[in-house]
């Protein structure tokens, strides 16, 4: 089986540089869709409060028989809960509905500009689970520059990831180097733009030089600049497909050539302006 390489975070916790997201994956289908996962060799899954299905993902690692150790999940606080209390409260809700003591990360989902609780206040909460032990590493979801310099200018604990959408219709090139600057690693969501990049005809054309997917060759492409991706795929076929990264290379030229389709192409909100509160 292909081995993923990890990546060190900025307090020595290592994930591995490829996961399988759970977004969209309905309660019901998600313990089966990720003990598929686990079975095609995934160790890192991503899900988020706000996606109803930690409980699916706690059922599948409890049956897979793997060990703790083997496995990384990341959860998200949902935006209902950025007040300090309702943070420190919630994240015990994550834990029971896994099934674990501790979540490998734990992330600020989003900044929520419009509401009346400075996403400051929520990381400080963030410090407090983290300092309790119950996250092996914390970090922040669609945080653009100007959020992480707050953060670094008026905390603490320099978040260990930002999760952000990119793919190469939106590459994010300044979060990125501010994220480089401040040691925070970049996690990519949507990393094949939700399926949008496929067809593409430049991405085409490289994966007939190299005789891969589509999907392939656009995650391969994040590997190389070193982010970290996590495909979403119900399809046991997909998941191996997308699993399939760590034996082939892109050379330079294929690299650029996927990097020139940057067109500021937003698949999802915009966090400068997203506000959404789900009904819980
Ligand atoms: P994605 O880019 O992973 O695309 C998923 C879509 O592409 C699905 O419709 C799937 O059926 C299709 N697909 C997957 N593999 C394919 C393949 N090999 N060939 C053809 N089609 C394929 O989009 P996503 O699910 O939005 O993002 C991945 C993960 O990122 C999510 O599951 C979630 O964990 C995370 N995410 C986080 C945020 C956030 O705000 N933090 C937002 C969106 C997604």
């Amino acid at each position: 089986m292909t081995s993923v390489p990890n990546i060190t975070l900025n307090n020595g916790v290592e994930i591995p540089q490829l996961g399988f997201g759970v977004y969209l994956v309905p309660p019901e289908d998600t313990k089966e869709t990720v003990l598929s996962a686990f079975e095609v060799g995934y160790r890192h899954i991503d899900t988020a409060q706000m996606y109803g299905n930690e409980a699916g993902v706690g059922q599948a690692f409890a049956e897979s028989g793997l060990a703790r150790d083997d496995v990384f999940i990341t959860s998200k606080l949902n935006n209902t809960f950025h007040a300090h209390d309702d943070a420190l409260r919630e994240i015990d809700g994550t834990l029971e509905r896994l099934g674990v003591d501790q979540v490998d990360l734990f992330l600020i989902h989003w900044p929520m500009p419009g509401i009346d609780i400075d996403y400051v206040e929520t990381w400080k909460a963030m410090e407090e689970i983290y300092v309790a032990g119950k996250a092996r590493a914390i970090g922040v979801s669609n945080f653009l520059s100007h959020h992480l310099r707050r953060l670094d200018d008026e905390t603490d604990i320099v978040p260990a990831a930002n999760q952000i959408e990119i793919h190469p219709y939106l590459q994010q090139q300044d979060v990125r180097a501010t994220s480089a600057e401040l040691g925070i690693a970049v996690e990519a969501w949507s990393p094949i733009a939700q399926g949008q990049i496929l067809d593409d005809a430049v991405v085409l054309a490289v994966a007939d030089e190299v005789g891969r997917t589509a999907a392939q060759v656009v995650l391969r492409w994040h590997v190389q600049r070193g982010d970290i991706v996590f495909p979403k795929s119900m399809s046991r076929e997909r998941m191996v497909e997308n699993f399939g990264l760590f034996d082939f290379e892109l050379d330079q030229s294929q690299i650029d050539r996927i990097t020139g389709l940057e067109r500021d192409g937003r698949v999802g909100p915009d966090p400068e302006t997203f506000n959404w509160i789900p009904k819980s």
